[in-house]
């Protein structure tokens, strides 16, 4: 909301007006949190200054007055000196050259931190009106804020931009009325900040509903002289039965809010005048036992009215509200509300969340107990649902089931709920399929991050795509969402047929050239007879499956022209080998240190794939890979989950031979020692090794990241899982060794 003119020169009043503001800020530091140095927010302000100098708000004050202005409201919520200080400059990394970075050096961690969460906040749009969107928008603010305090700036930032809506233009007004009624006074509701959020809420419904609020507040202005007098009486009298009683109470009343009144006749479907609990008096005891001393005595005065009894007592509302709730009957037909409460639940009632903040001195480690408090606070802070309907109870019951989402946003700022870990793929899927299919990266807060990238609450994705681009098998090993998961899994399934019957023709294609048959011969009842006879329903399945390697093209071939069976069988027997890949895997070939036995095929290109790269003696299994062969995985290799999901690719493999034959191979395995970094260990863990006759091919070590720890890696030529194991076992007993890990990526 900064605009760059230049300020007005020499305007000492102004100057004056602004020095007298941090006076007073610093006085009302000083009489709620006596014990918090006020040096942090001098340097604040004064850095502030500086940085704002010379920018001016719509208003036409001085920039600097908006920060001092929630710094303020900050320190009335009885806030510590950190937060006071990440308010002066909650909008210095926004709208000044100033950096994170700069504020982490002058200011410290912390106040960083929380001026961070209010920019990140501050980057979102909230554009979208729909109601669910408000609520998404609402969790996401709790969820993407680690300090309590990020949210308490911001709606102490929000109110005072209310308080100064009117210098704006109606347009603009109107957007952030809407957002503070749809987004932040429920927010300081939940947070049970019941005084921030009347404020905001009448605030806001004079430019949401401007006939509304002329109404309900011409309706309250005529009843108000009327009221006035009749709530001092019940203040006198009520007063008087105290004092009789003994008991120790202060009496308040009020009109209730305009916006409070206005939801009561929507809600209820009642007009103005039905509104029979405008006027609202309080009774602040000493102790709960007094709550019901006061309770019994304002019944003995006045009717109650039946049904307006309540005991939040005995029964908080989730944010902690606690009071007795009556309404009764007054002379002259008067209904009037009685709340009554302690000091304790008083405060609670009116600050909420900020009541638990300040009794902690500034700058002081939060004690466990606080802490889980406020964890619990933010978890009540989740629950608390108005469940006027089943489905909202449902979605409640979601979010405490499944708490681990992520909200992210788009560019323009939609919300975007996914499951936690999820990546941009999930995102883009999540916004169209044909976004999911074509997309080869994305942006993510402004910068280009890999595919896998995994999502953070707050994140703004901006998904790359690509004309043409198509889903990669890839993506199932990270994809999390099941959206994305099933339309990845349909597409590959789709296009992988395709591309089978495609295959299958030329496999066809080849043998039907190699034998002279003429498969233009060959009629669509020829076709279908052999799919038939292979158990197939269609010509295209019949295709499919020479081209997946189910079928061998030349059986299909004799089966479409018969005359071929004898002449073929004997030129090559071995073809009729049932469930014979060898069509599709054309190339035949062992490697001699890689030797595996694949079941029913001992002539495929057989070889260990590279993620896990598996040695003799771990279970393996196997996986046809079109054209290349048959890749052998450990069956403990995370990528055998993904890739079998094609069953029918699926081969069982073993070790050829038996390992005593086989001695003089061996593989390569690279294991990982943790360790103390103290002399000679390096000596000790290489005469493990190589007193057990293995070879090392390599050796790398280096001192982990701050100290005294170690990392040793060394490649080594392993015969099988026991002779691996004994070394592990080897290096483990060496002292100071805390972990060895083998690599499966060499
Ligand atoms: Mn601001």
């Amino acid at each position: 909301m900064a605009t760059a003119q230049p300020a007005p020169l020499n305007d000492a009043t102004r100057a004056e007006i602004t020095e007298e503001k941090f006076r007073k800020l610093l006085a009302t530091v000083k009489a709620n949190r006596p014990g918090d140095d006020p040096a942090i927010i001098r340097k604040a302000w004064l850095y502030g200054m500086e940085h704002h100098e010379g920018q001016l708000r719509a208003s036409g004050e001085p920039y600097v007055m908006h920060p001092l202005e929630v710094a303020q409201v900050l320190a009335e919520m009885k806030l510590d000196s950190t937060a006071i200080a990440a308010g002066l400059l909650h909008d210095a990394v926004e709208d000044t050259p100033v950096t994170t970075e700069d504020i982490t050096e002058r200011f410290g961690e912390q106040v960083a931190h929380i001026v961070e969460g209010v920019t990140k906040i501050d980057k979102i749009q909230f554009a979208n009106r729909e109601d669910r969107q408000a609520e998404n928008v609402r969790k996401m603010l709790l969820a993407m804020v680690s300090d309590v305090r990020v949210v308490l700036i911001k709606l102490a930032d929000r109110l005072h931009n209310m308080r100064t809506l009117q210098h704006l233009p109606a347009d603009r007004q109107q957007a952030i009325a809407r957002e503070t009624l749809d987004i932040y006074a429920p927010l300081a509701h939940r947070m049970g900040m019941g005084k921030l959020r009347g404020e905001l809420e009448d605030l806001a419904f004079r430019y949401v509903d401007p006939v509304a609020y002329e109404q309900v507040s011409r309706a309250v202005e005529a009843r108000r002289e009327e009221g006035e007098h009749f709530l001092s009486e019940v203040e006198i009298l009520l007063n008087q039965r105290l004092r009789e009683n003994n008991i120790e109470a202060r009496v308040e009343w009020r009109i209730k809010r305009l916006f409070s009144i206005y939801q009561k006749t929507q809600n209820q479907h009642v007009s103005l005048d039905q509104v029979y609990d405008l006027l609202a008096i309080r009774v602040i005891t000493k102790t709960v036992q007094d709550c019901y001393a006061v309770f019994g005595l304002i019944h003995s005065i006045w009717r109650p009215m039946p049904g307006r009894i309540k005991d939040f007592i005995a029964m908080p509302r989730p944010n902690l509200y606690q009071s007795l709730h009556t309404t009764v009957m007054g002379e002259g037909g008067h209904q009037f509300e009685v709340q009554i409460r302690t000091e304790e639940m008083h405060r609670v009632a009116e600050e909420g969340i900020a009541a638990h903040w300040k009794y902690k001195a500034s700058g002081e480690p939060i004690s466990p107990r606080d802490e889980q408090r406020l964890t619990w606070v933010r978890q009540m802070v989740e629950w608390q649902r108005e469940m006027s309907d089943p489905n909202e109870f449902l979605s409640t019951l979601k979010i405490d089931l499944y708490p681990e989402e992520v909200y992210t946003f788009t560019p323009k700022g939609k919300v975007v709920v996914l499951p936690q870990d999820a990546t941009p793929v999930d995102f883009a899927y999540s916004i169209h399929t044909e976004v999911g299919h074509t997309c080869v990266g994305a942006k993510v807060n402004g910068r280009m991050a890999p595919l896998r990238t995994k999502l953070r609450n707050g994140d703004i994705v901006e998904v790359v795509t690509q004309n043409g681009h198509r889903p990669s098998r890839d993506w199932l090993t990270f994809a999390k969402s099941s959206r994305a998961r099933n339309k990845i899994k349909h597409w590959l399934h789709e296009h992988e047929r395709e591309r089978a019957i495609e295959t299958g023709k030329k496999l066809l294609d080849r043998e039907a050239r190699k034998y002279k048959v003429q498969l233009s011969k060959v009629t669509d009842a020829d076709y279908a007879r052999a799919a038939s006879e292979c158990g197939l329903a269609t010509a295209s399945d019949l295709l499919a499956a020479i081209g997946l390697g189910k079928q061998s093209a030349r059986q299909v071939l004799n089966k479409l022209s018969p005359g071929l069976a004898a002449q073929t069988a004997e030129a090559e027997p071995a073809e009729a080998k049932p469930g014979a890949m060898s069509d599709a895997v054309k190339r035949v070939h062992m490697r001699g240190s890689d030797s595996l036995l694949v079941e029913g095929q001992d002539e495929l290109l057989v070889y260990r794939a590279r993620c896990c790269n598996p040695i003799r003696g771990e279970e393996i299994i196997g996986y046809v890979t079109r054209g290349k062969g048959v890749a052998v995985h450990a069956r403990s290799c995370p990528n055998v989950q993904n890739l079998l999901y094609e069953s029918d690719r699926r081969i069982n493999v073993e070790w050829a031979g038996s390992p005593a034959a086989d001695r003089r191979t061996t593989y390569p395995v690279k294991l990982t020692v943790y360790c103390d970094d103290r002399t000679g260990m390096l000596k000790e863990l290489t005469a493990i090794i190589s007193d057990d006759g293995t070879n090392i091919r390599g050796v790398d070590s280096r001192s982990a990241p701050g100290g005294g720890e170690a990392i040793v890696e060394f490649v080594l030529e392993a015969e099988d899982m026991p002779h691996l194991n004994r070394i592990v076992n080897g290096l483990r007993r060496v002292p100071g060794v805390r972990d060895v890990q083998r690599a499966h990526k060499i």
